[in-house]
């Protein structure tokens, strides 16, 4: 479709919801994230011939929290290969995104990585493969968009580290079962500062680009990942992306995405685009309310799902 259609059904829906009662709620479980105002509401697609079209707040940054479990998976996926799968598995957890039910029963083997144990493992499997993890993971984003002014935030991550119980207990949980390699603080101080990092709509449009478009690794000296590798990232993002709200989102929206609970979603639909929306308050399962009725509105006006 022509970035010019896209254009005029974005604008459509987006005036339409711009004024509909939000019922969701900012997250403040992390202090920080509730300092943001609820009011943005930002949305921007990127078609993989990199046009573009951008409408609301969609150039300002904000916590992109959970969405970075896309970049972590990809890069320890790069680096471990299938291995990978022997310490994370690629099932749905259908519970809350930061619940340690499963793990006793399943030794410790997080039902996949887009859960917050899941991406606990993941940062420990790139600690163990990097020597600076927070500065190379950065570099990796930063070369992936070709944007050097991404960056972690601080403060979030400070927020993160200073009320952030369920995540230590998982950690130690997940370690007493042996699946975490190093120490629990190091890995710990590396997840909160990849769930720190700050991105637009406009950014997040972009660096995803990577899961829509076959040529764009090829294109590039060190492709990301093999085209069966993405293939699959899309897949664990379509059954998993959205915690215990994830058959929910394939049934309203049908496309593979990522939500996190700084209200930001990104979406893909292979080889056509990636769209990101921002909108802070959160649903009962911690994902954007009007990012969630956004795109719903968005796949069936433009007919474009993935299926
Ligand atoms: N940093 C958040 C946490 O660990 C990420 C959760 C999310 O975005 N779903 O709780």
């Amino acid at each position: 479709m022509q970035i010019k259609k896209y254009q005029k059904i974005i604008t459509e829906i987006y005036s339409d919801i711009k004024d509909v009662e939000d019922l969701g709620k900012v997250a403040n479980y992390i202090p920080e994230l509730g300092n943001v105002s609820a009011d943005n509401f930002g949305i921007n697609i990127t078609k993989i011939n990199n046009e573009s079209f951008g409408i609301g707040n969609f150039e300002g940054k904000f916590s992109i929290q959970s969405i970075s479990k896309i970049l972590t998976l990809t890069l320890a996926y790069k680096l471990e290969g299938e291995k990978l799968w022997q310490r994370v598995d690629v099932e749905p957890s259908g519970n809350p995104f930061n619940s340690l039910q499963q793990l006793e029963s399943d030794y410790g083997i997080p039902r996949n990585p887009f859960i917050n144990s899941g991406a606990i493992v993941v940062c420990d499997v790139l600690i163990s493969h990097l020597q600076n993890p927070k500065e190379e993971f950065l570099n990796f984003c930063r070369e992936l968009s070709n944007n050097f002014t991404l960056n972690y935030s601080e403060k979030v991550a400070t927020s993160e580290k200073n009320t952030g119980f369920r995540n230590v207990a998982l950690c130690n949980f997940i370690k007493s079962f042996k699946n975490i390699k190093n120490n629990v603080d190091e890995v710990l101080d590396f997840y909160f500062h990849i769930c720190s990092l700050e991105m637009s709509c406009k950014e997040l449009s972009e660096i995803f680009l990577y899961l829509a478009d076959d040529k764009f690794r090829t294109h590039k000296e060190n492709s990301v990942l093999t085209e069966s590798q993405a293939k699959r990232i899309n897949a664990i993002m379509l059954t998993c992306g959205f915690y215990d709200e994830s058959g929910e989102f394939a049934f309203r929206v049908g496309l593979p995405g990522k939500s996190g609970v700084g209200g930001g979603i990104v979406a893909i639909h292979p080889d056509e685009f990636c769209i990101a929306v921002w909108s802070p308050k959160l649903n009962k399962k911690g994902n954007s309310y009007k990012g969630m009725l956004f795109l719903e509105n968005f796949t069936t006006k433009t007919a474009c799902s993935i299926f």
